[in-house]
């Protein structure tokens, strides 16, 4: 990497830290983010799987919910994140907290109740190898805007996909040891980066 890319972890609740190691093995310099201020100078911001209407009510609560809105850079939500990241969840708890950043709907928990947690082979466009993929209690992607770029499905749904300058996976990439997906959001900062230059 020839230079260092400044990413933020956002770091409320659920599994931030897998993240932010992941990341470092890449070669990224990490901040773990849980004020608004400390967006600023980042070159890129992932919202981990957790627990979406947790996290997303603790944003709210520390202003990061705007903040994120205004954030310039590219965002890579991961399961929770990707529902915080969507502008609609279909059967959404009853005041789901939603940036409404990505041009999709999502549907919480999608996979149902027997195969709640599960691992495949995704075939990701792009990838050559499949990408080994865990779902814990997943949601996926119900529908698409006509901007929305669907990289990835499974059980004939998206799973993985690209919203201009979002990446969005219903999956958990930071739980395996392939950094391909993770090396992918790299490349989309460093693309945007050249755009916005
Ligand atoms: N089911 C969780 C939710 O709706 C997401 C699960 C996860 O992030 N692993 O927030």
């Amino acid at each position: 990497m020839s230079e260092q890319l400044r990413i933020g972890v956002l770091a409320l609740q659920g599994n931030f830290r897998e993240h932010a190691a992941m990341l470092r093995r890449l070669g990224a310099d990490v901040t773990e983010v849980r004020l608004p201020h400390q967006l600023a100078d980042l070159d890129g911001l992932i919202i981990p799987g957790g627990e979406s209407t947790t996290i997303g009510k603790l944003a709210a609560l520390y202003g990061l919910d705007e903040a994120i809105r205004a954030f310039p850079a590219p965002v890579f939500g991961t399961c929770a994140g990707m529902i915080l990241l969507a502008r609609e969840a279909v059967d959404g708890t009853h005041g789901q907290p939603l940036l409404g950043l990505v041009d999709i709907a999502v549907r919480r928990n999608a996979f149902g109740r027997q195969v709640a947690s599960f691992e495949t082979d995704l075939d990701v466009d792009g990838e050559p190898e499949p990408v080994h993929a865990v779902f814990i209690r997943a949601p996926w992607i119900e529908s698409v805007g006509p901007g929305v770029q669907v990289l990835a499905e499974a059980a004939g749904h998206p799973v993985l996909a690209r919203d201009g300058k979002y990446l969005v996976a219903a999956f958990h990439p930071e739980l395996t040891d392939d950094t391909r997906i993770h090396e992918r959001f790299l490349d989309l900062v460093r693309e945007e980066q050249g755009v916005r230059a």
